[in-house]
Parts: C-alpha cells; structure tokens; sequence
C-alpha cells in the first residue's frame, strides 16, 4: 500500500542525505527502490534500513559519471521490479573553488561529469523506460546556486544551472508523452556533504538563510516526493525551491 505501490523508483546518490532520505520516502509508500551509490555496501545500508522498515529495494554500485553505471541502474529496475516509473537523479558533489583562473580544468571536468553529465544519461536511459511502463516522473537535483550566483563556485553553478536547463528541455518534449519532470533547488542542508566544513563557515551559511538553520535531507525529501507522485499531476519543466528563503533576500 502507499501513493507509491507498484511503482518502481531509481535513485542516484541514494546512500546518503537527501537522495537516502528520498529512497526511504518512496519504499515506505511502497514503491520498489533501486538505490545507487559510488560503494555497494553505501547503498546496501540504506537497502537493508528500508527492507527491516518492510519496504522494497535493491543496492546497485556505480559511478553515475559513467553512462554504464547510469545504464546498470536502470536495466537493474526492470530486472528486478518489471519497469521504471520513477527517477531521482541526486548524486552530487562539491566542486573546485576559487576564480576561473585557479580552477583546475580536470577538476572541472570531473564536477561536469558528475554534477551535470550524470542528469543527462539518467534522461538518455530513464526516459524511453518511464515511456514503455505507460508515464511516470523524474526529479533531478539542482541547488540555489542553479538560480543564482557564488563567486567561489563557478563549475558547480554552471552544472546546477545546466541541470535546471535540461529538465526544462527534456519536460517539454516528454510532456504529451506522460512523463513530468522537474528540478529541486535545496539552499544550504546539513547532510554529510558539508560535514567537512570549519565551524566559521558552517555558521557563515547559516546566517544566509532567512530562517536562521541549515535545513534537514527530510525537508528536501518532502518537496521531492511530491513532485514524484501523481498529487503533482499538473506540475512538470519547472524549479521548485527549498532553501529557508536564501533565494528571497
Ligand atoms: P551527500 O554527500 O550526503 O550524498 C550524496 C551521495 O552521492 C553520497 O552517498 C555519495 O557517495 C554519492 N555520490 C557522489 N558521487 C557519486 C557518483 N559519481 N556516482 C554515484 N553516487 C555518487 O550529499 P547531499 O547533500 O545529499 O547531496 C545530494 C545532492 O543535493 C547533490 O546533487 C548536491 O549537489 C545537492 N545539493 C546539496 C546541498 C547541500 O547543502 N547539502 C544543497 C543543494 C544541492
């Protein structure tokens, strides 16, 4: 049972943050889950929380920089569950910091593939599936910084706007073909991607968002899952934020 029962769902970068807390999400509406991550056991964890939760879902590793990966995910959700009705293309990293000038060209290259690359092979294979199963949805993982600006982070900006560019393109010509989709615009959340962040800096982001905390994998999750079910039945091509207000001032 659940808005998600005989559904079956890719996530990319399921193993932890928002797109673990999205996997959890969909298997707990009954939907079937194949969780991709970088390491096999990153996403077997999150595989064995859902199936002890009495959820659905199977662990795949692959590098979505890589369209094989992207591929396996996808054929692994028609193996296992029969079709492919949803998709969350999630996994992202940080990127190189500093000044065009600084930025390291195979350091950009790699933010590229992973940031930006990643969504398009996800659509290339995820797409004629979602078709074939008769409609469905798919959510790709932009940022604020895919709406504005930052000095220091000219690569992840240019993925996170080109990935809020190819939802749109891909929306339009997969519209009348009953599939929606949309990007989700997170401001700063306290996933493992900032663990790594000195005290000052952490404090610093905080201050940017006008309701004074980081927010929560969970927060995201909600927005995301809305977006994936039939509730959102009018809503597709369009970035929808979730940022504590960052993106208001
Ligand atoms: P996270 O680090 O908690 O989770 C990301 C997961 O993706 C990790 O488990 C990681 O192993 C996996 N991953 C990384 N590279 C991969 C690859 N090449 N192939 C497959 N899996 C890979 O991070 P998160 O905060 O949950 O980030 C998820 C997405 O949200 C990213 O696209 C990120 O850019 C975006 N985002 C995050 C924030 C934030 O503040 N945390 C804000 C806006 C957007």
């Amino acid at each position: 049972s659940g808005q998600f029962a005989g559904k079956s769902a890719v996530v990319t970068g399921g193993g932890s943050g928002i797109g673990k807390a999205v996997a959890v999400g969909l298997a707990a509406e009954g939907a079937n889950v194949v969780v991709n991550d970088l390491k096999l056991e990153v996403a077997q964890s999150v595989v064995d929380e859902i199936t002890a939760a009495g959820g659905t879902a199977v662990a795949i590793a692959g590098d979505v920089g890589n369209p094989d990966d992207v591929k396996a995910a996808v054929d692994k959700a028609v193996e296992e569950y029969g079709a492919l009705h949803l998709a969350f293309n999630n996994a992202g990293i940080g990127g190189p910091q500093g000044l065009a000038e600084d930025i390291d060209i195979e350091g950009y290259r790699q933010l590229m593939d992973v940031n930006l690359h990643s969504v398009f092979y996800g659509l290339h294979f995820q797409l004629p599936q979602i078709v074939a199963a008769g409609g469905g949805a798919v959510v790709n993982t932009s940022s604020i910084l895919g709406v504005t600006g930052d000095a220091n982070a000219l690569p992840y900006v240019a993925a996170k706007h080109g990935v809020a560019g190819m939802t749109k393109a891909a929306a339009l010509s997969y519209a009348e073909k009953g599939v929606r989709i949309n990007s989700v615009h997170p401001g700063y959340i306290d996933t493992p991607l900032l663990s790594g962040l000195p005290k000052d800096l952490y404090d610093g982001l905080v201050s940017k968002h006008p309701i004074g905390r980081l927010g929560q994998a969970e927060e995201v999750a909600e927005l995301v899952l809305f977006l994936l079910s039939d509730k959102a039945s009018y809503i597709t091509g369009s970035q929808h934020l979730v940022d504590g207000g960052y993106t208001a001032q």
